[in-house]
């Protein structure tokens, strides 16, 4: 199995470089739009803003869904401060104490960008006892690289309440084959779809079903498949596996999910990756993810008559600055391409 990984390095980084919390995914989508066309399959959009990507297989009759969520994690303008500063709500789940000294973009809804940095509101180690409290809400603020001291000097820039503010990625791929950032949850998997999108493409393969690559936008925030096409059968989520007590996963395996919060996986669809894994000598495990849920239970909740699997490549320190490796990534591309040639 020839894999391109500099294909799938490359759009790594494209996605990487477009900011896209949950609810401000237009500006990424375009960009899976145009790698979908590129290789010549069909890219539509749900009225939310989801993307679906068609392969036609041999049997149109059976369809495969694979998920992936490009939205992330992120911040959104709560109020502004008399002194100029930014106090935030979180957009889904972050590990707040790693978001200190972040660089930030704020938009603006007439598309202005401006920079900025989240501060400890006493944050200077010379000055202030309370500079090593806990991290939260109500201890952290944007500093904006502007110049601004009242309220009304950033409503002047067209900051206002309900503006995105998006944490830089700080994407490093190492010499030795590790790949850091945030949002590798679920960028990472997102590339990884689109490089099985890439081989298939490039090696003029027909999948044996239809398979529909469903690119998430709202999966932070719990909802992203709640909606998915009536014609799939099975729904597999391509999402970050979990790294911790307990669990097996390392940063160079495939996980597969037995099961997470909102319950057990579909008991073939996990056997049955579980075997392929096996087979094809990869570097996987199966494990349980304790505070966990992905798109497959959203889909279920949403009532969806699918079955659903989950796996995906191992991400270490998950909502913080996260890692995985190269290796992790053609394990879990040589298990999707095994699962849909099956
Ligand atoms: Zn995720």
């Amino acid at each position: 199995m020839n894999l391109n990984m500099e294909f799938v390095l490359e759009t790594l980084k494209d996605l990487m470089s477009i900011d896209s919390p949950s609810g401000y995914t237009s500006a990424v989508m375009e960009l899976v739009e145009k790698i979908a066309d590129d290789l010549g399959y069909g890219f539509e959009m749900t009225h939310k803003g989801n993307g679906i990507i068609t392969l036609p297989g041999l049997d149109p009759e059976y369809v495969v869904g694979f998920c992936a969520h490009v939205d992330t994690l992120g911040l959104m303008v709560r109020s502004i401060t008399d002194q100029g500063s930014l106090r935030f709500t979180k957009i889904g789940g972050p590990v707040l104490a790693t978001y200190d000294s972040e660089l930030v973009r704020v938009h603006t809804r007439d598309g202005r960008v401006y920079d900025g940095t989240v501060y400890c509101t006493k944050p200077a180690k010379h000055v202030f006892k309370e500079s090593e409290d806990k991290r939260s809400e109500e201890n952290l603020e944007v500093r904006l690289d502007e110049d601004v001291s009242s309220k009304q000097d950033v409503l002047d820039l067209g900051i206002q309440v309900g503006d995105y503010i998006c944490l830089d990625p700080k994407l490093v791929i190492t010499p030795s084959g590790f790949i850091k950032s945030r949002f590798l949850d679920d960028k990472l998997s997102v590339a990884i779809l689109l490089g099985v999108l890439e081989y298939f493409s490039t090696n003029r393969l027909i999948p044996s079903h239809t398979v529909k690559i469903l690119i998430s936008t709202y999966e932070e925030v719990g909802h992203g498949m709640g909606w998915i096409p009536a014609d799939i059968q099975e729904l597999i989520a391509v999402d970050m596996g979990c790294i911790g007590d307990d669990l097996t996963c390392t940063e160079k395996m495939v996980s597969i999910c037995a099961k997470d919060s909102s319950g057990p996986y579909d008991y073939d669809i996990t056997s049955r990756l579980a075997e392929l894994a096996k087979e094809n000598n990869l570097n996987y495990c199966i494990d349980i993810y304790p505070y966990y849920s992905s798109d497959v239970s959203a889909a279920l909740r949403g009532g969806q008559d699918i079955q659903g699997g989950l796996l995906g490549p191992g991400v270490f320190a998950s909502h913080a600055y996260e890692r995985s490796s190269i290796e992790a990534v053609e394990n879990t591309m040589k298990l999707l391409i095994a699962y849909i040639q099956d």
